[in-house]
């Protein structure tokens, strides 16, 4: 005799609904606060109903270590054809010649690179955090900061732009053996032959990590870092407008090698398969024609509200963009990134704030905003949408500037716009 729970009971048939009222509701919560919001969290974006599928299917049932053809489990036919078709794609679609694509997050991709070329106590060049930089790429607080010795390039003041000159310099004096461009709030377009330049003159390796703007480079919006960085790592959730996830690509077969055997065994377990199969129809949707046009629209819209931004007396670090994202400079409104983004989340419009280069307020705090276009894009906003985007950003900002006693009748009007702009583009039309 079966157990009570044995299938067909309720255990394996309930919906989450009614299983687990709670944890439903605050799903239910947040689809609905993405729905009715204006999304401008530059890290994130909305994914398709066929990724969503994948990743919530009977793949989260397998446990697979290893590699396709591989592997230490058996059970893995289906696995294998399933991370194959992720490789081959994310080859072809970044035109190298090996991918891998299993680990679990971005910042377990750039700590993969660390262990495949390094040991504890090397020197590493990288950007610093509140030039732009990330975490995973030499913070003093992260792993990576606390077992390697970072030294790290900032921006020039004056421009918001890197100083590769800077960058040379620190280079010849340090000889660090690796070298990180790439990070999570410079606007610009970055200039990797310069940078191999850099690497090879030291002896460096270079690492590119594009996670912000991945979906540019494989829609041809943004100068590739394949054939000039030894080694790409990118995240597939923010601009490349896929489920979490990270990625690393080379073209040089002994560097492969090194990288498979640091994502495992050496880093991970098992792979996540669901997020493996997601990742797989992330990047088949990145090589159909229309990926190009989304990419297209992403660097269009993004100069679309840049530009609405500074005619309306918002200053950008760099005065621009050439990637999904910007930065705003708020210190010369006197305001905070902290009470800023919140009163824009009040509004509808979310963001969050972010150091701005020489930034003196802590990061809790910091003096900037960061605002990102690919998830407002990937729902259907075009340029007209990201204009009244930005002057309601501008109308929120110089209210709280200006006259913050009236802060939230101003929050509620602006608030009631986005909606009835957001109904207009509605994302999962069968999700009620
Ligand atoms: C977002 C990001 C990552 C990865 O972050 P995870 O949260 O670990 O996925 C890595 N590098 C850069 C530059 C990023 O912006």
């Amino acid at each position: 005799m079966t157990h009570p729970l044995a299938p067909p009971s309720a255990y394996f048939t309930g919906r989450l609904e009614t299983t687990d009222p709670e944890v439903h509701a605050a799903i239910r919560g947040e689809w609905s606060r993405q729905r009715d919001g204006i999304e401008l969290i530059a890290s994130e974006n909305m994914v398709s109903q066929a990724s969503l599928d994948a990743l919530g299917s009977v793949l989260v049932n397998k446990t697979v270590e290893g590699y396709p053809h591989r592997r230490y489990y058996g059970g893995v036919e289906f696995a294998d054809a399933i991370e194959t078709l992720a490789i081959e794609r994310a080859k072809t679609l970044f035109g190298c010649d090996y991918a891998n694509v299993q680990p679990h997050s971005g910042s377990q991709a750039n700590q993969a690179v660390f262990l495949s070329l390094l040991t504890p106590g090397d020197t590493i060049l990288s950007m610093s955090l509140d030039a732009g930089g990330h975490l995973s790429h030499g913070a003093p607080a992260n792993l990576t900061g606390r077992w390697f010795k970072p030294v790290q390039y900032g921006v020039a003041t004056d421009s918001g732009l890197i100083d590769y000159d800077e960058v040379a310099d620190l280079a010849r004096l340090h000889r660090p053996r690796l070298i990180i461009c790439g990070g999570s709030a410079y606007p610009r377009a970055i200039d990797f032959a310069r940078f191999r330049v850099i690497a090879d003159e030291v002896g460096a390796c270079l690492l590119a990590d594009i996670a912000h703007f991945a979906g540019l480079v494989a829609g041809g919006q943004h100068p590739s870092p394949v054939g000039h960085a030894h080694i790409v790592t990118a995240t597939t959730y923010k601009n490349l407008r896929g489920v979490r996830g990270g990625l690393i690509l080379t073209n040089d077969a002994g560097l492969a090698k090194k990288i498979d055997s640091a994502v495992f065994p050496g880093l991970q377990g098992s792979t996540l398969l669901n997020a493996i199969a997601a990742k797989a129809v992330c990047l088949g949707e990145a090589l159909q024609p229309e990926f190009t046009l989304y990419a297209e629209r992403v660097l269009t819209n993004a100069r679309a509200l840049a530009g609405m931004l500074t005619d309306l007396g918002i200053t950008l670090v760099t005065g621009g963009t050439d990637t999904p994202l910007m930065l705003a400079d708020l210190r010369p409104l006197g305001l905070t990134g902290s009470a800023t983004s919140d009163s824009l989340e009040a509004a509808g419009l979310t963001c969050n704030k972010n150091a701005v280069p020489g930034d003196t307020r802590p990061p809790n705090v910091t003096s900037g905003l960061r605002f990102g276009v690919s998830a407002v894009t990937a729902r259907g906003f075009n340029a007209e949408e990201l204009c009244a985007t930005g002057e309601w950003i501008a109308e929120v900002i110089h209210g709280l500037a200006a006259n913050p006693d009236s802060q939230s009748a101003r929050e509620a009007r602006v608030r009631h716009k986005v909606l009835s702009l957001c109904a207009r583009f509605p994302i999962y039309p069968d999700l009620p």
